[in-house]
């Protein structure tokens, strides 16, 4: 899998994964929680009601 952000190999780093729906099979890819805050700012996201995400 490639990083949502960057488009790095995540498999080199340590991934992140991230599921908008705990329902949905789908989920994206980051290669370390720096790239997936960058991915949060740059989308304006807020993965619904879950404020917890980050611990
Ligand atoms: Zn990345």
């Amino acid at each position: 899998m490639v990083c949502a952000y960057c488009a790095s190999d995540v498999d080199r780093h340590e991934p992140v994964y991230v599921t908008e729906n705990p329902t949905d099979t789908e989920h994206e890819a980051f290669c370390n929680y720096a790239c997936l805050s960058a991915y949060i700012e740059a989308n304006q996201l807020t993965f619904g009601a879950a404020c917890e995400w980050e611990s």
